[in-house]
Order: structure tokens, then C-alpha cells, then sequence
């Protein structure tokens, strides 16, 4: 049985002071929930302050990037050593925006995954279509590449990783996939990781939704059988509706 997992991608909002006060008001909402695993992932200059609000509680602190290599002449790069030492525990790796604006590729994917595993961080790889990728037929192709591209070479590593499925077409437009579009994908990568790996392996690797996750449809969403959580954009930027999503998984 996989254990539920909800993480909060903040993007670029909140500043320390914000996080430290949303992240009291997530603790207070989901304390004494142990059946979903509560992660929040504010952007870097955050990170110490949210840690100290983290200390203690059932709230896990999760980075946005991390770069590839453990230090030197990378300007503006994060390194995984500086994510653990904050008490960074997760990071999400191959977001669609990074993709998209700030060419992040399968193999720079690949390169921060290994990175991140390396020095004992729970990377949340995120994959996913455009709109004109599935409308082209394309999904299929798109989605099962990233995910052996992202996740080549990582050995017994990989049943430590978490995947996020978040189409593309999906994210921050309000238009969510159908827990039914959703499942056919969420199962499709799990056959992925099958191939990659084992049915063992395959089978106990977290795999969430993202893509206008709310309130109102996460339940359904999360009653799929292959749906193990969700990664949450907009409705994790308020406790009352990122703690509702975890309440949705409990
Ligand atoms: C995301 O960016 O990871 C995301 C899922 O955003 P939203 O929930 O706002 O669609």
C-alpha cells in the first residue's frame, strides 16, 4: 500500500516572513495527520525560515531546483549539499515551467535527479504533455520518454524517487484532467517504471497528480488506483485549501 503524498509547489510567491506564516497555518490544519505525507516547497530564500516553521511537525520542507553539481563557478545554481543542510528534505526536479522557460531538458533532468538522490534528497520528477502533444497523439511518446530519460541510470535509487504527472494543458489554467485521463497516464508510467525497473519496484513508487488540483476534485482524483497524491500550485498557497487536498488523501 503506497502512502499518500501531497507537496505544494509555491512557485515564485511568498517571501520568508509570508512562508514562516503559512506554514504555521498548514501545521495547524493538518497536525495529527499521519496517512498522507505533507511536503511544502517555497522558493529558496525561503527555505531557512520555512525550515524552523517545519521543525518538529508533520510538514517536510521541499526545494524547487537543485543544480547538478556539488559546487564551483555555476552562478545562481543551488547545490544539493546547501538543500540538505537547511533541512531540506525533497525537491522537485524537471517542472514543466523549467522546462518550458528555462531549458531544462531529460537529461538535465536525469543529472539533477541523480544529484539530488546522491546526497539523500526525495526528488519529485515531474513529467508530463503539452496541449499540442496530446492533441497531436502524441502523449503516449512524450510521457514515457521523459520518464526513462529522467529516470536512466539510477539503479536501486530509483524506488526512492516520487513522480509528479502533471499535464502541461493542466497547470494553473484551471482545466483539470479527468480522474479517468488522469489514471490512463498515472498507470502508462507505472508500465514505464515496470520496464525500468521491476513489477516490485514499479508498483511501490509514488506517483501524484498535478494540474489545477483543488479541493473539490482531489478526492476523486486520488481514488484512482494509480493516483498517489498530488503536486499543488495555486491551491497550496492558502491553508485552508492545501490542507483540504491533504484531507481529500487521508
Ligand atoms: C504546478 O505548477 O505544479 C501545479 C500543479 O499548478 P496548479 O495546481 O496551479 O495547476
Amino acid at each position: 500500500m503506497r502512502k499518500k503524498i501531497v507537496a505544494g509547489n509555491w512557485k515564485m510567491n511568498k517571501t520568508a516572513s509570508e512562508a514562516a506564516a503559512l506554514i504555521q497555518g498548514i501545521k495547524k490544519e493538518v497536525a495529527g495527520i499521519a496517512k498522507v505525507d505533507v511536503v511544502v516547497c517555497p522558493p529558496f530564500t525561503d527555505l531557512k525560515d520555512a525550515a524552523a516553521a517545519c521543525a518538529g511537525s508533520n510538514v517536510a520542507l521541499g526545494a524547487q531546483n537543485v543544480h547538478w553539481e556539488a559546487s564551483g563557478a555555476f552562478t545562481g545554481e543551488i547545490s544539493a549539499a546547501m538543500l540538505k543542510d537547511l533541512g531540506v528534505t525533497y525537491v522537485i526536479v524537471g517542472h514543466s515551467e523549467r522546462r518550458q522557460y528555462f531549458g531544462e531538458t531529460d537529461e538535465t533532468v536525469n543529472k539533477r535527479t541523480k544529484a539530488a538522490l546522491a546526497a539523500g534528497l526525495t526528488p519529485i520528477v515531474c513529467v508530463g504533455e503539452t496541449l499540442a502533444e496530446r492533441d497531436g497523439g502524441m502523449m503516449e511518446e512524450v510521457v514515457v520518454r521523459q520518464t526513462k530519460e529522467g529516470l536512466s541510470g539510477l539503479g536501486d535509487d530509483l524506488a526512492k524517487v516520487v513522480i509528479a504527472y502533471e499535464p502541461v494543458w493542466a497547470i494553473g489554467t484551471g482545466r483539470t484532467a479527468s480522474p479517468a485521463q488522469a489514471q490512463e497516464v498515472h498507470a502508462l508510467i507505472r508500465r514505464t517504471l515496470a520496464e525500468l525497473s521491476n513489477g516490485d519496484v514499479a508498483n511501490s513508487i509514488r506517483i501524484q497528480y498535478g494540474g489545477s488540483m483543488k479541493p473539490e476534485n482531489a478526492g476523486e482524483l486520488m481514488g484512482q488506483p494509480d493516483i498517489d497524491g498530488g503536486l499543488i500550485g495555486g491551491a497550496a498557497l492558502k491553508a485552508e485549501s492545501f490542507a483540504a487536498i491533504i484531507k481529500a488523501g487521508v
